[in-house]
């Protein structure tokens, strides 16, 4: 009988890990609803094929966009449907349910969140902040007292965290990550080739041929989109190095930020993770040349985690784990 699972709830994409079966379940966090009745359509990758592509009467919201809950009752419907979809009272026997948010969420949310997942099923429930499931999802020994800094770079928020003794030290949260990217180079697009792109477009270009170093990586791709000038289709020609400076400025201030924690972070630790390095995971790891951007500008080694996109979930595993033998 099933008793753990564990969910990721990013501001990108949802994952849920149930204890012995593994990683169940893998959606984007969007749902769609019917603009008139408030009704929701649809959830997770049904709903996602409608973003950028809705008639007026429908509309596809990602109620965690920029890591705080935009929207919190869709959150809940959301998490509701996500858990309801596992049949959790089909199968198992009111699950214990550990669940991951944005580091940013506030008290009355993380409230909220729990009682959506005690009406779905759940025995008891727990929070826990992303960046410290992500580390411990990328195979850094948190519980140990040793200095572990990770970066986990997602779609609305990149969180930098520096971990010692199963917690957070310091740590910063940046509404700046994958998102962002996705937007620097629509603009980028519609400022050098007046050309209009949708947020879906801008995204493939950054997955199918983006580089965060310049010179590192040599791919064009054809970008199709509405002429600024005649509103007509149009195609153009992007290259690696034009993402790159499109995503110049952000990829700096996370850098900054990493900097500016590296600096509030005590010596001791910091002397740790000149030897240990820092994990670079969430979505946003998988950017070419991001390891050695950031090596270069932080002096440290870096390290992009194997299973970027998994290893909330993941982590959530093993900590279900970890609780279950301090219980
Ligand atoms: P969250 O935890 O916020 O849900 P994820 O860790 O799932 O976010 O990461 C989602 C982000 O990762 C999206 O912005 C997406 O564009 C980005 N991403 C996914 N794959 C790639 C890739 N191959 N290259 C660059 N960015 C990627
Ligand atoms: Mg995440």
């Amino acid at each position: 009988m099933v008793k753990d699972i564990g969910i990721d709830l990013g501001t990108a994409n949802v994952l849920i890990n149930v204890k012995g079966r593994g990683i169940v379940l893998n959606e984007p966090s969007v749902v769609a609803i019917d603009t008139k009745s408030g009704r929701v359509l649809s959830v997770g990758s049904e709903a996602y094929q409608m973003v950028g592509r809705t008639p007026s009467n429908i509309r596809a919201i990602r109620p965690l966009k920029d890591g705080v809950i935009a929207d919190f009752d869709m959150t809940e419907q959301m998490l509701s449907y996500f858990i309801k979809k596992l049949n959790v009272k089909g199968f198992m026997s009111r699950p214990n349910i550990l669940i991951c948010c944005p580091t940013n969420t506030t008290d009355i949310e993380r409230k909220a969140i729990r009682q959506a997942a005690e009406k779905s099923g759940g025995s008891k429930v727990y929070l826990e902040e992303e960046p410290k499931v992500a580390a411990i999802g990328a195979g850094l020994d948190v519980f140990q007292p040793h200095g572990n800094m990770v970066i986990d770079i997602g779609g609305g928020t990149s969180d930098i965290a520096v971990l010692s003794l199963g917690d957070i030290v310091v740590s910063r949260s940046l509404r700046a990550a994958g998102d962002k990217l996705n937007s620097d180079i629509a603009n980028y697009v519609r400022n050098k080739h007046n050309l209009i792109i949708g947020e879906r477009t801008a995204e493939k270009v950054k997955m199918e041929i983006g580089s965060v170093l310049k010179g590192h990586r040599d791919e064009t791709f054809s970008v199709r989109g509405r002429n600024v000038v005649d509103g007509l289709p149009k195609t153009i020609t992007m290259t690696s190095d034009e993402t790159e400076e499109a995503m110049h400025d952000t990829m700096q201030a996370m850098i900054s930020a990493a900097k500016d924690l590296l600096s509030t972070t005590p010596p001791e630790l910091a002397s740790d993770i000149i030897d240990r390095g820092i994990v670079i995971t969430g979505g946003g790891a998988l950017l070419d040349g991001i390891d050695m951007l950031f090596s270069e500008h932080l002096k440290v080694p870096v390290m992009i985690s194997e299973t970027p996109l998994d290893d909330v979930a993941l982590g959530t595993g093993k900590l279900l784990d970890h609780i279950e033998k301090s219980n």
